[in-house]
């Protein structure tokens, strides 16, 4: 049992899956260790103060067909060449012995090949001592003052701890002396040179609150795994030098709490750092003779130094260990000096050495199996078996990766380029552990005494030890103790023979009465001395009660002053308190209405940003009616403006055309009456009139004196014709793309005498409203002739018409395949339409038949 109390059984990794925070990861520290010499080639560089980078020698990479790939490890710390031992003491092992004195376990190991600094790291060297000397200087610097006396506590075969009293410890203590087993010389002793160059580290490190009301105490063994079999180190046999009986190798088993120890291995209890550094010393040179003698490879073996720390608390006067065995703690740090990692063909082994070297590989080949299955339980969640049996190494240290307690492991590495290979397996599995959670020890419960029980204890023992001093009494109460002992074993007489052999003896009983009746004046003697001792020591216990009523009293006086401050500042706190209270009311109070108002303020937000929306909306909404509105009343004037200025165009034109009409038969009328009959020009016939819109379309024939029967132009072209170009100035432009174009003419606005007697030609461009409500265009053409009256008539002969309409639904029908169509598909496109038509109409006067007319001239000028 590693802790004899609260340590129950543990199967972490089945009980505790489900609190991962309480699990660490194995602690793994790297130490690069310096070249032997500087020519070496190096293969290993410190990069930070966690990663390494290892790059292939050059052989190797000519091997590799220069294949050249650096790697780098990355560690909870790295420690590179220059790195002392006190510090790595201080980040590694420092903390495991923190825990020791707190009652948890440790396993601190160190692996590499052989020759990479892993018995430097451990051990150290005279003046350079190790993590082991350091772990025992800092537990001793600890618990020094704190320790129990020797045989209190006392290790069972079961892996357990007992604890006796002092008298008991005392009585076995004094057996022992007279046994001629060696034993560990106490007081003042010499301490080999060696030894004594190892332990002085210097340091005075130790764990800052220890608990003072414990007391402690430490036992060691040292053993040795080689060949899968275990050697206690300590084991005192007798040697004979002369045939050496090879060491008995011992088993494991497992104690209740499913620790693992070996049984009847030597448990040395040490007092100090010397004592415990001599059993290792001791334990070390059994191992070298062992490793001579029986021809062993000493990097093939496993060394294990076991520090063990028993505690329990002291009873409640603070005076003795408490009797009871479940109050006892016991935790353990284990310092494990692997074997070389290196691979059996390494080294020339031979015959039985290749035996045993293969032996030991396998036990570190175990230890890395057991890591590998361990690390996937935890990582994919799988119960797979941990083959922690197949070998003494990893059975001995199952518990503390299967249970609880703190994993460290310092891998050790030489950067020389042999190494290599061997370098690379090392970082390998060391970054593989890494990642192996180990679940973490729980605190020991307290023990329920009240604190402080040794100081008090000891401030009355050196009060009582003063006041004895003061009336000469004994100083040291163990040593007086013994040598009044001696003194009255010395004073009383010894017993002669009192067998009576004859009757006549009338010496040996006066004898005999002599001594007893001496023995009996000396035992007098001493129960006067021990009633006067008694009384002495009565006065003085009446007088030490006497000072302690004294002190008492004082102590009273000024703890009711005491008590009056306090009553006072009990007074001024409950003021303060009442203030605080009413302050905090008031605050209470302001935070209320500061909150009502940050309501209300938050309520009038909200409803003013409603209202400013609503009123955006609404704005919005205005602007868009508006747009509407004043676009409709646009469109609608304007449409009504066009139709009224259409309206009134179309009207005047009517007007003046019935106007124009009654003035010419006004003007022929009066031609008639103010012409002579003779006079008058022969007219065609209306016969003649009739058939001439026949032949006109065959040929033009112009007739001098007949009426102007003309044939159907598009346009006047014939050049001798001079026209007179009537255009009203009431017209609107046609925008038509044909233009009447009248070459020679003489454009007037109104009819003109002076006009028409130089022109022979005639043409009026009238404009109308058609039925459609479009404006069409009339170019009524006709012929002027002289009258007999020195005047000049106008005889109509031809209508064109032109009419604009709008385009509906009328393709153009040429292709892009003919760009250029016959001018009369392309008339048969525009949208402005003329028609035409001819008359040959003669118009008499007061003759309402048809459109012809009689144009005479004076016409009348009249406005638009
Ligand atoms: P291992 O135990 O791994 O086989 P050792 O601890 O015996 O290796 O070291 C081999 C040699 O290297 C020893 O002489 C040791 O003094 C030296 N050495 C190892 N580590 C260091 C170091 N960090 N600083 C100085 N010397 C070292
Ligand atoms: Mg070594």
């Amino acid at each position: 049992m590693m802790a004899t109390r609260a340590k129950k059984p543990r199967r972490p990794i089945l009980k505790k899956p489900s609190n991962p925070s309480l699990r660490d990861p194995v602690g793994v520290y790297c130490r690069v260790r310096p070249l032997s010499r500087p020519d070496q080639e190096c293969c290993i560089e410190v990069i930070s103060d966690t990663t390494v980078q290892m790059h292939p020698p050059d052989g190797y990479r000519i091997f590799r067909n220069g294949e050249y790939r650096e790697t780098q490890y990355s560690f909870k710390e790295v420690f590179g060449t220059l790195v002392v031992q006190k510090k790595v003491f201080d980040v590694v092992a420092k903390p495991l012995v923190e825990d020791l004195i707190r009652g948890k376990n440790g396993l601190l190991f160190t692996y590499g090949v052989t020759g990479s600094g892993k018995t430097h790291t451990m051990t150290g060297s005279p003046g350079d001592g190790g993590l082991l000397p350091r772990c025992l200087d800092m537990i001793f610097n600890s618990i020094g003052p704190f320790q129990a006396k020797r045989f209190v506590f006392k290790l069972d075969d079961k892996n357990g701890v007992d604890v006796q009293c002092e008298v008991d410890a005392l009585l076995e203590r004094q057996k022992r002396d007279v046994m001629p087993v060696p034993k560990p010389t106490p007081g003042k002793r010499q301490i080999d040179p060696e030894i004594a160059d190892m332990i002085n580290v210097q340091d005075q490190c130790k764990v800052e609150e220890v608990d003072e009301d414990n007391v402690y105490c430490v036992f060691v063994s040292y053993i040795e795994i080689y060949n899968n079999y275990i050697y206690d180190l300590l084991e005192e046999a007798p040697f004979d030098p002369i045939k050496p009986k090879p060491p008995q190798s011992k088993i494991l088993r497992e104690d209740q709490n499913h620790n693992m120890y070996v049984t009847g291995c030597t448990e040395v209890e040490v007092k100090s750092t010397e004592e415990a550094f001599e059993v290792f010393w001791r334990g070390q040179k059994k191992r070298r003779i062992a490793n001579t003698q029986l021809n062993r490879e000493s990097s093939r073996s496993h060394s294990v130094f076991i520090i063990k720390l028993a505690q329990a608390p002291l009873d409640a006067d603070g005076d003795k260990v408490l009797q009871e065995k479940e109050q006892i703690t016991l935790s353990q740090l284990s310092l494990v000096d692997l074997a070389g990692s290196e691979r059996t063909n390494r080294t020339k082994a031979e015959g039985n050495r290749l035996r045993e070297a293969g032996n030991i590989n396998q036990s570190l080949m175990t230890l890395r199996t057991c890591i590998e299955v361990l690390r996937e339980n935890q990582m994919y969640g799988l119960n797979k078996m941990v083959p922690y049996r197949d070998s003494k190494l990893t059975h001995l240290f199952k518990n503390y990766f299967d249970g609880e307690g703190k994993v460290r492991m310092i891998v050790c590495v030489n950067p020389k380029a042999e190494d290599y290979e061997e370098s690379l397996q090392v970082m390998r599995f060391a970054e593989m552990t890494q990642e192996v959670e180990v679940a973490r020890p729980v605190d020991r419960p307290l023990c329920g005494l009240t604190p402080g029980r040794r100081f008090r204890n000891q401030a009355f023992q050196e009060e009582l030890s003063r006041k004895l001093e003061m009336r000469g009494g004994p100083v040291d109460a163990e040593t007086e103790e013994q040598s009044v002992l001696e003194t009255i074993l010395q004073n009383f007489p010894p017993l002669p023979a009192c067998e009576l052999l004859d009757i006549n003896d009338d010496q040996t009983l006066p004898k005999l009465i002599e001594v007893l009746e001496k023995r009996h004046k000396l035992r007098q003697m001493l129960i006067k001395e021990f009633s006067k001792a008694v009384l002495t020591f009565k006065t003085m216990l009446q007088e030490f009660d006497c000072s302690v009523a004294s002190k008492e009293n004082y102590i009273k006086g000024r703890l009711s002053e005491k008590e009056k401050t306090i009553a006072g500042q009990k007074t001024e706190i409950e003021r303060l308190e009442k203030k605080i209270k009413t302050l905090e009311y008031k605050i209470e109070i302001l935070e209320k209405t500061a909150t009502i108002y940050e309501e209300d303020k938050r309520n009038l937000q909200q409803e003013l940003e409603s209202k400013s929306q609503k009123l955006q909306r609404q704005a919005s909404d205005k602007r868009r009616l508006e747009a509407r509105f004043q676009g409709m009343v646009a469109e609608t004037t304007m449409k009504w403006e066009k139709e009224c200025e259409r309206r009134v165009a179309a009207k005047q034109l009517e007007m003046q055309n019935k106007l124009w009409v009654k003035d010419e038969k006004l003007k022929q009328l009066k031609a008639i009456v103010t012409e002579p009959k003779s006079d008058k020009p022969e007219r065609p016939s209306r016969e003649r009139d009739r058939e001439k819109p026949v032949q006109r379309s065959v040929s033009p024939s112009p007739v001098p004196n007949a009426p102007p029967v003309r044939l159907r132009h598009r346009r006047s072209r014939s050049a001798g014709e001079r026209w007179v170009d009537h255009k009203p100035p009431s017209n609107l432009p046609t925008e038509t793309v044909m233009q009447p174009h009248v070459p020679h003419a003489i454009t007037v606005a109104a009819a003109s005498e002076k006009a028409l007697a130089k022109c022979d030609k005639y043409m009026l461009t009238h404009q109308e409203l058609a039925s459609d409500g479009e404006i069409e265009t009339k170019l009524i053409k006709g012929d002027v002739f002289k009258t007999r009256g020195g005047g000049q008539a106008v005889q109509f002969t031809d209508i064109e018409t032109l009419k604009q309409e709008s385009p509906t639904g009328r393709k153009r029908r040429s292709s892009p395949s003919n760009p250029d169509p016959p001018e009369d598909a392309a008339e048969s496109e525009w949208t402005d339409v003329e028609t035409r038509c001819s008359v040959a109409v003669e118009m008499r006067a007061g003759s309402a038949l048809g459109p012809g007319y009689e144009h005479h001239a004076q016409p009348k000028r009249r406005k638009p």
